[in-house]
């Protein structure tokens, strides 16, 4: 044990702060276990404390506040008793060289029998006591009343494991979503990466297949992107890139969907939008990139996009893969009927 105190001394420092995973006083396996304590050992009082001192039971101090109630002065003594590594039993309080003097003996509740019994962490170091106390003497305290302390002590001792599993599995979980949520987010722009977009395109196909519903889809592609990056470098790029993401997905409604699918190309989901609908959110993108300029490190740059567009009720039988190809060559006539335009996949086409 990292804290080897003589059984029985006044507590002197008591640490400030709680420490995290801990019980508070009012917790309630704790009290459950202080109950069962009372009743195994039919004593006034079964305390439960912890190092450093988490249920601050008002003072501190050995000189006991006149406002206390019965409860928190016994709870007060325990505290003032300094935590040790030995059980410790005390038939007469009143008779004991420390305890004696101590205003909860000496004066209300009068407290006459005392014993404890440390409680300890996985790593063997003391973690908190249980105490008993009575108002009465009681001179028999046997062997088999010693093992049935330890045990009750045990009990804590279980349920400050329990508590550590339980804060690590959380941790865990934690760890484990922000994990998920990384591998699904493009670090850069923050929208989906390809992965997470090709999933949600999978996923919103079945959807609205089975309710009947269209599912639109968009390409978009910065015009002339690499001509930003050899002009003013590949940070400033990136500042274009954010900024242009940012623009599109203020085009489009929390139930759809941006994904960046390559460097400079967005995956657009919309599901239960037609063909039309889905060509009024790309001209409503194109628009909102080329209606004003952005300013990156103080340069001025007009930007554009290009995008195809394609959707389930132009292409009934096509699979996710399909609409995206298709939407990619409209894309692709986009750029070559001269850029910042939106063009349909044309049905006719193979
Ligand atoms: P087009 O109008 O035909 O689309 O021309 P473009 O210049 O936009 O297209 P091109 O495919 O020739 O060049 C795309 C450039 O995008 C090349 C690549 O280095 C750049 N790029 C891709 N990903 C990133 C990125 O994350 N950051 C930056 N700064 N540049 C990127
Ligand atoms: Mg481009
Ligand atoms: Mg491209």
């Amino acid at each position: 044990m990292s804290k080897t105190a003589a059984p029985l001394q006044f507590e002197t420092t008591i640490a400030p702060t709680e420490p995290v995973g801990l019980p508070s006083r009012d917790d309630a396996q704790i009290l459950r276990i202080r109950c069962i304590g009372k009743k195994l050992f039919n004593v006034a009082d079964c305390i439960v404390t912890f190092n450093p001192a988490t249920n601050a039971a008002g003072s501190l101090n050995p000189a006991i506040d006149i406002e206390q109630t019965m409860v928190e002065r016994e709870e007060a003594f325990c505290l003032d008793i300094a935590p040790s590594d030995e059980a410790v039993v005390v038939p007469d309080a009143s008779r004991h060289a420390l305890l004696r003097e101590h205003p909860a003996v000496s004066g209300a509740p009068h407290i006459r029998f005392y014993a404890s019994h440390p409680v300890c962490s996985q790593d063997k170091t003391l973690a908190g006591t249980v105490h008993l106390i009575d108002y009465s003497l009681r001179p028999v305290f046997g062997e088999s009343d010693r093992q049935t302390l330890a045990d009750l002590a045990g009990l804590v001792e279980r349920e400050l494991e329990l508590r550590i599993v339980n804060a690590s599995q959380l941790d865990l979980q934690k760890k484990n979503k922000n994990l998920r949520r990384k591998s699904l987010i493009d670090p850069l722009l923050g929208t989906w990466n390809r992965g997470a977009i090709m999933r949600i395109l999978t996923i919103e196909a079945i959807r609205c297949d089975k309710l009947g519903l269209p599912l639109g889809l968009i390409v978009a592609d910065l015009d002339h992107f690499k001509k930003i990056n050899d002009t003013y470098g590949h940070p400033a790029g990136d500042a274009v890139l954010v900024k242009v993401a940012s623009r599109l997905r203020s085009c489009i409604r929390p139930q759809e969907a941006l994904g960046r699918y390559g460097g400079e190309e967005f995956l657009i989901v919309l599901p239960g939008a037609s063909q039309a609908t889905a060509m009024a959110v790309a001209e409503r993108m194109r628009a909102a990139i080329a209606s004003q300029p952005e300013i990156i490190n103080g340069v001025t740059l007009n930007l554009t996009i290009s995008a195809g567009v394609a959707a389930t009720d132009q292409f009934p039988a096509a699979t996710t893969e399909e609409l995206i190809s298709r939407a990619d060559m409209a894309l692709y006539v986009a750029k070559d009927a001269g850029r910042n335009r939106v063009v349909d996949a044309n049905p006719d086409s193979n």
